[in-house]
């Protein structure tokens, strides 16, 4: 098998979309698969498009997300440049090729000529109204201008393009790692432009190009580039490429979370979730859209969720590291059917991988947030706190959301649950139980089960009957972590104030 060689070649036009990310995703797991490289290629050809900071923004966004370069702008590598803007030359090098060996023409038709043609066309019936092997002679181009008249126009600075010379009709055939045999009538396809009058390429003569020269071993892109594909193969084969042509992939689309349709930003913004790995401000409307990361996901835990987004290992297993995910990925195991993007599915993930940091991990993330609130508490607490959380986070700013319970207590209580549990034997036991837990010198979780369990049986209540009541006069609301657990980070103090709050809040003194 020869290098394997793959290239990630988004456009600077905006912030990349997570389906971006999940196509990098896929090019760099088969390159680490095979001990292969991973290229980064910005294809900056259309000036009219380029957006200020995006390329940027690309590149910090894999890097948050793991996905490392082994060849592109900043790192440079054998086929430097990685940016198509700064090849001009050699684009306009395999133009005059194709042009010299008859595969190309130049045309110098107006914008209004073109959409004459077009317009004339749309009238015709069973007519393509498009530029190619049965309208060309009709227009300006060097197929119906002599020669001596194309050299004059071009001397003069005449506006042209270059267009490829497709076949009338030729079938072109390609093999899809994903989708199997492709094939498509030549008759299907126009003559596309190559080289656009401010002397850049297009993004297909580009392309093609580049992925020969970069000696790229496969393509693997969104499937909106299919139908590109076979003039992609139509001008390796003019360009006399032919047997060194990658092998393509065409990745399923993400589909909205009820698989009807693509999924969009708008929907994403209709949904409530991001849709950009990080915050991007829109240089034109200066909106900010919230990014993945700000939004509290963790890469690992995207990236998770990404791999499966089309792809399956075929087995059972759901949580795989960056690392395993290199190790099993295998093109032949993505699907053809769109991916439905299912945020509940990402939100699990984010859960797996946050209960599997260690107390110390997440105790750290409660200490920062609570900082910023004005909040000190000791590590020993904060990770004791985090531990107690652990199961019941999605987010890290969760552990402070639910732990901010246990440095602020109650101003107001859940009236609902006022109202059904705060009764007679509730305040009979929570009177006597303010008194009881300050006799422990140090509460835990197991001394706070044994004082409540005294009170209780001594007042000759059932504790089932008060435990709701006691959550209320702790936390003021009706879940939480342990009871008892609860208590004891709490502190014997602390418990005791909050019930006599309770008590005098709520009645019952
Ligand atoms: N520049 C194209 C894009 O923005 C790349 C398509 C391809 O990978 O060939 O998606």
């Amino acid at each position: 098998m020869k290098e394997v060689r793959v290239r990630f070649a988004p456009s600077p036009t905006g912030a990349l979309h997570i389906g971006g990310v999940r196509t990098a995703l896929y090019n760099y797991l088969l390159a680490r698969k095979h001990n292969g490289k991973m290229i980064l290629r910005i294809e900056d050809t259309d000036q009219n498009r380029y957006v200020p900071g995006a390329e940027q923004y690309i590149k910090d966004a894999l890097k948050w997300a793991g996905i490392e370069i082994d060849e592109g702008p900043d790192i440079e590598g054998p086929y430097t440049p990685y940016r198509q803007s700064e090849r001009k030359e050699i684009y306009a090098k395999y133009a005059q090729q194709l042009l010299k060996e008859g595969y190309a023409y130049y045309a110098f038709d107006s914008a209004d000529e073109l959409e004459a043609m077009r317009n004339r066309l749309k009238t015709q019936k069973g007519a393509n109204p498009q530029y190619d092997s049965t309208t060309r002679m009709e227009m300006k181009n060097s197929l119906t201008l002599i020669e001596g008249e194309v050299n004059e126009k071009i001397k003069n600075g005449e506006p042209y393009v270059i267009r490829l010379k497709v076949p009338a009709s030729e079938e072109v055939e390609l093999i899809d790692l994903i989708r199997g045999k492709v094939t498509v009538s030549t008759s299907q396809i126009d003559d596309k432009v190559l080289m656009k009058s401010d002397g850049m390429p297009t993004y297909h003569l580009a392309n093609v190009v580049d992925d020969y020269l970069m000696k790229i071993s496969h393509v693997i892109r969104g499937e909106e580039w299919l139908p590109s594909a076979p003039l992609h193969v139509l001008t390796y084969k003019f360009l006399g490429w032919e047997n060194e042509m990658p092998a393509f992939a065409h990745l399923p689309l993400l589909l909205k979370p009820d698989g009807k349709g693509k999924l969009s930003k708008r929907d994403a913004d209709q949904m409530g979730f991001p849709i950009f790995p990080l915050n991007w401000t829109d240089p034109k409307t200066n909106e900010l859209a919230e990014g993945f990361k700000e939004r509290g996901y963790l890469p690992e835990a995207l990236i998770n969720f990404l791999a499966f987004l089309g792809w399956n290992p075929g087995t059972e297993q759901e949580l795989f590291t960056l690392e395993e995910l290199c190790n099993a990925f295998d093109i032949e195991r993505i699907g053809k059917a769109g991916a439905k993007f299912d945020i509940q599915k990402a939100n699990w993930f984010n859960q797996q991988y946050l209960r599997a940091k260690t107390d110390e991990e997440l105790g750290h993330i409660l200490m920062a947030d609570l900082k910023v609130n004005g909040i000190d508490c000791e590590t020993e607490r904060a990770n004791a706190i985090a531990n107690a959380l652990r199961e019941r986070i999605t987010f890290p700013k969760d552990i402070a959301e639910l732990g901010k319970i246990f440095f602020i207590a109650p101003q107001s209580f859940d009236e609902k649950i006022a109202s059904k549990k705060w009764n007679e034997e509730a305040i009979a036991v929570m009177t006597s139980l303010k008194e009881e837990v300050k006799k422990s010198d140090e509460l835990t979780a197991k001394t706070a089960a044994s004082v409540l369990e005294k009170t209780t049986t001594s007042l000759g209540i059932p504790q089932g009957k008060i435990m709701q009541a006691l959550r209320l006069a702790l936390t003021g609301g009706a879940s939480g972590p342990d009871l008892m657990i609860t208590m004891a980070l709490l502190g014997s103090d602390e418990v005791s104030s909050r019930l006599t709050y309770a008590l005098n809040t709520l009645g019952g003194k």
